[in-house]
């Protein structure tokens, strides 16, 4: 059964939220509630408001019920909004627990940027490495990639055989990019970063529809064969001597 996914640009940094449902049961999956909580809610609740700013069937309407809250890791503006989408749905907040201590530091983190960020919430149940999280008829494997923060995890959710799979990836990689490395508190590491993204993302076919934590939509194909930092591309040692 082929899900709903849309996608909301929130808060000052354009944070993508992925908003993931079900068609059989219209179970919804929030994954990076990061800002903006009103807007999710009014669209997840009653299709009103601003709605998404992508969804890959835009014509559908569907009845939602939320059922779990995902993080990809716990960078502030992925995890900002999560008190106001814990009291409104009462449901599990899941998050690896290499970010479970960074989390606590979210507000000092927004205020880093001069942003406004709640009391942080915590995590009610925690990822590890190879779980497989099923919600309705949507289920995501959980893969650590650490490198970007000590607890970053890719979520790949698995479709019938003739369709790609999904992959949400907070700021493991972006279209043309990796994650930064220089976040404080936060455990960053290039070469683990490298190593998170060949290991538990280019092992993904290439069909595979990425869903970056900034920027637009790529696949794991695009970004093995032309992303400068890692791939075929970043292989080829010529192109490293820019002089
Ligand atoms: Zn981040």
């Amino acid at each position: 059964m082929a899900a709903l996914i849309e996608g909301f640009y929130v808060g000052p940094l354009q944070m993508r939220c992925s908003v993931v449902t079900c068609l059989e049961t219209g179970d919804t999956v929030i994954i990076d509630g990061g800002d903006e909580a009103p807007r999710l809610i009014d669209w997840i609740d009653t299709a009103s408001g601003d709605g998404p700013d992508e969804s890959n069937m835009p014509e559908l309407e569907i009845e939602r019920t939320v059922v779990v809250l995902l993080n990809t890791h716990a960078h502030f503006d992925h995890s900002g909004a999560i008190p106001p989408l814990l009291e409104r749905y009462g449901v599990e907040w899941y998050l690896h627990e290499g970010d479970h201590q960074l989390q606590t530091t979210a507000k000092q983190s927004a205020e880093r940027w001069r942003l406004h960020a709640p009391e942080p919430a915590l995590p009610t149940k925690t990822f590890e490495h190879g779980d497989e999280v099923i919600f309705g008829s949507l289920r995501f494997e959980v893969r650590h990639a650490p490198g970007h923060s000590l607890g970053s995890v890719c979520l790949i959710l698995r479709t019938p055989e003739d369709e790609p799979d999904h992959a949400f990836v907070g700021d493991v990689i972006f279209a043309g990019g990796v994650g930064r490395t220089d976040i404080p508190n936060s455990g960053g590491d290039w070469p683990l970063l490298k190593k998170s993204i060949e290991e538990q993302l280019f092992t993904l076919d290439d069909e595979t529809v990425v869903y970056p934590g900034h920027g637009p939509l790529t696949t794991i194909g695009e970004e093995r064969k032309s992303n400068p930092f890692v791939g075929e591309r970043a292989m080829d040692p010529t192109r490293n001597f820019y002089f």
